[in-house]
């Protein structure tokens, strides 16, 4: 997957997920990443998730619109992230990794997978990681 989230000045947010799928997918396969809401969802008043993994778990819990929901309950992206990654894994036994945004800036990339690749720029610093509790930064 190459997943993106961003926000404008205006508070304005997007999401875009591409992917090729999964290894030996069976022919005419519809994974999660097209599928509104679970491959991401952009919504002004909550924020932008792009979802990377097991596509038929994140099909069935709706992961992107799942953590979104619960950013409009209150939850930071952070925790609405993990909530939305554990919730998946005891419900369906899928694991995987999201990048959130919401509408002021803040942002998360979290996953439950062995690792996920992933930057972010924002006000001149560049964040990147690749595993779990990784948090390198250097100017851009
Ligand atoms: N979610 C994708 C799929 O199941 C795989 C990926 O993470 O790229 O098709």
């Amino acid at each position: 997957t190459v997943g993106a989230v961003a926000v404008d000045r205006e508070g304005n947010v997007a999401c875009a997920t591409s992917t090729g799928g999964m290894l030996n997918k069976m022919e005419g396969r519809v994974g999660d990443t097209p599928c509104i809401g679970s491959g991401g969802y952009a919504d002004n008043q909550s924020g932008a998730v792009s979802t990377t993994g097991v596509g038929e778990a994140i099909m069935k819990v709706t992961l992107a619109r799942l953590i979104l929901f619960h950013m409009e309950q209150g939850q930071s992206v952070e925790a609405a992230s993990d909530l939305g990654l554990a919730h998946m894994k005891s419900r369906v036994g899928g694991l995987g990794g999201v990048v959130t945004v919401d509408p002021q800036g803040r942002w998360a990339a979290r996953f439950n997978s062995l690792q996920m690749a992933w930057a972010a720029g924002q006000n001149g610093t560049l964040h990147y990681g690749l595993y779990a509790g990784e948090d390198f930064t250097q100017s851009m």
